[in-house]
Order: structure tokens, then sequence, then C-alpha cells
């Protein structure tokens, strides 16, 4: 018995160890990812409901390493944010979405919004303000197209400066989204305190609308707040037409999920646009 504790505790630590490992080597390995040229953006179509129409897209990013293949932002999102590698990942993914956004202008393809996600490391190391004045400056994507995708997590810190960043920020022209909306705390208090153009449902209420009624009741009653609040409502993980129904029905204004969708590499999005909106 003895042994087989002393087993268990070293097979305990050595699992931890190699936790330890697999993060360290992780994050040394994204640190050479951004001049490696190995982060990728992925577009998720943005339909509008009444037409049907795909009207832009949510930028996701992808690492795309040499040898592991395409790796998913789960694994290594988190760890950005904890070392702080999420500010220039995060200003790559802005630069890089834009500069393409100003491609696809330049093609004709025009009016695209192209949604952004930011990280609260952001906000608080180093100057969003000026990132983004700089971004649009380097790359002319007109700031009217863009929108920029807020957590609750980034609006829970101090809340007059945080107002007042977000001021700054529409003042360039972008829009602004409360992403994941109906997640976290207090979440209706951040609708009238803060500058917002849009609001996402998030996807666990949605996926749960055919089977679940307060999740039908929750859903109708986002949009209807939001919409009293002059707000435009986006649902999340649309996968299914009985979804889609009941989100027209309730006067939803735009989705993104695997209906029209995954997040797909910007030439396989520009097909699908152009057989969509013909
Ligand atoms: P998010 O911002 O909520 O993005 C939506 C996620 O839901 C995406 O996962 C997307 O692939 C997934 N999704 C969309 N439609 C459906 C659907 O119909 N069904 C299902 N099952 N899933 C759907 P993804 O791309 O793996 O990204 C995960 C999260 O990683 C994002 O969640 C976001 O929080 C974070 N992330 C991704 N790219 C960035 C980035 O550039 N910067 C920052 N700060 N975070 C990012
Ligand atoms: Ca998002
Ligand atoms: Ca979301
Ligand atoms: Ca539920």
């Amino acid at each position: 018995a003895k042994n087989a504790g002393r087993g268990c505790i070293r097979y305990f630590s050595e699992s931890l160890t190699q936790a330890a490992r697999d993060r360290f080597h992780i994050e040394s390995r994204l640190r050479q990812a951004i001049p490696n040229n190995e982060l990728r953006v992925y577009y998720q179509p943005k339909v509008d409901i009444r037409s049907g129409r795909i009207i832009g897209a949510e930028a996701l990013v992808r690492w795309q390493d040499p040898v592991d293949g395409l790796i998913m932002p789960f694994i290594f999102i988190g760890i950005a944010e904890e070392t702080g590698l999420i500010k220039s990942l995060g200003e790559w993914v802005l630069a890089e979405t834009c500069r393409q956004g100003k491609e696809w202008i330049d093609a004709g393809l025009l009016p695209l919004n192209l949604a952004v996600n930011l990280s609260a490391h952001q906000f608080h190391h180093g100057n969003i303000v000026r990132t983004l004045s700089d971004v649009l400056e380097i790359t002319q994507f007109p700031a009217e197209y863009l929108e920029l995708e807020l957590t609750e997590s980034i609006l829970m810190q101090r809340e007059s400066e945080m107002v007042e960043t977000l001021n700054q920020l529409r003042s360039k022209g972008v829009s602004l989204s409360i992403d994941d909306f109906g997640t976290g705390y207090s979440s209706l208090a951040y609708l009238k305190t803060f500058p917002l153009d849009v609001l996402k449902i998030d996807r666990s209420f949605v996926m749960d609308i055919e089977k679940d009624e307060d999740d039908r009741a929750i859903t109708a009653t986002i949009i209807k707040i939001a919409h009293t609040l002059g707000l435009k409502v986006v649902a999340e993980g649309v996968e299914t037409q009985q979804q889609l129904e009941f989100l027209d029905a309730h006067g939803c204004d735009m989705y993104q999920g695997y209906l029209m969708g995954k997040p797909m590499p910007a030439a396989d999005f520009i097909t699908l646009l152009k057989r969509i909106n013909h």
C-alpha cells in the first residue's frame, strides 16, 4: 500500500510537471509564432437575418504550427493572456484583419463589417486608442466597417476610465459590441453604463432554444431589451434552421453559426460570400 501511495504521488507530480512543461513549451513557441508568420486569421460569416445576406465576418485567430498543424485558440489564448503575449497577438490580428479588409474593399467587395476580439490585457497595458488609430492609418481600412468585440472581463474593471476609453474608440468611428452576453454577472447594468452598439447573445442560450423554454424566454427578452436600448443583436452559435426561425420571429438582427459557416480562411470566406450574396 505504501508503495502504491508513493507511486501515486510520483505519478501526480510528474503529470503536474508535464503540464508545466507543456505550458512553457507552448509559451516559448507562441513567442516565435508572430515573427515566424504562423498566425492566421479565420473569418466566420455574419448574416443579416432579414435578407439572408452575408454582411461581414468575425475575425478569429488560428495558429498554423509547422509541426502540430492548425491549433485552436482555446489551447493558447489563455496562456497568451497570462503571459502578456496577447498584446502583440491581438495587435497582429487587428492589423491583419484591417489589411485584409482594405484588400477586399479595393477588390470591390463592399460593404463588409469586420469584427475583432479584444482582450482585457490590451486595455490595461498599452494604449488601445493609439493602437487603433495607428492601424487604421497604416491600413487605410475605414473605421465604420470595423467592430471591436468586448467581453465582460474588460468592462468589469475601472468603470469611469473604461467609459472614457470606449468613447474615445467610438469617436474614431468603430462600433463596439458586447460578446458572450448573458454568461457573466450584472450584464444588464453594462448595457446602460457603457457606450455599446451591438449585443452578441451567447451560444449557450441559442443552442438550447428548441428544447428549453427558459432559454427561449431569455433569448427573446434579451433581444427586446437590446432593441429598447438601441442596440443591434447578433445571435452566436446558430446551427439549425429551427433556431434561426425562432430568432427571426423575435426580431434578432444578425446571426453567426455553423448553419452558414464555420470560421474559415479568407479565400473560402470570399467564395462563400459570392455564392450566398450573388
Ligand atoms: P468567441 O469570440 O465567442 O468566438 C466564437 C467561437 O464560437 C469561435 O470559436 C467559433 O468557432 C465558435 N462558433 C461559432 N459558431 C458556432 C456554432 O454554430 N457552433 C459551435 N459549436 N461553435 C461555434 P474559436 O474560433 O475556437 O474561438 C474561441 C474563442 O477564442 C473566441 O470565442 C474568443 O474568445 C477567443 N479568440 C479567438 N480569436 C481571438 C483573438 O484574435 N483575440 C482574442 N482576444 N480572443 C480570441
Ligand atoms: Ca467574439
Ligand atoms: Ca462570443
Ligand atoms: Ca440551458
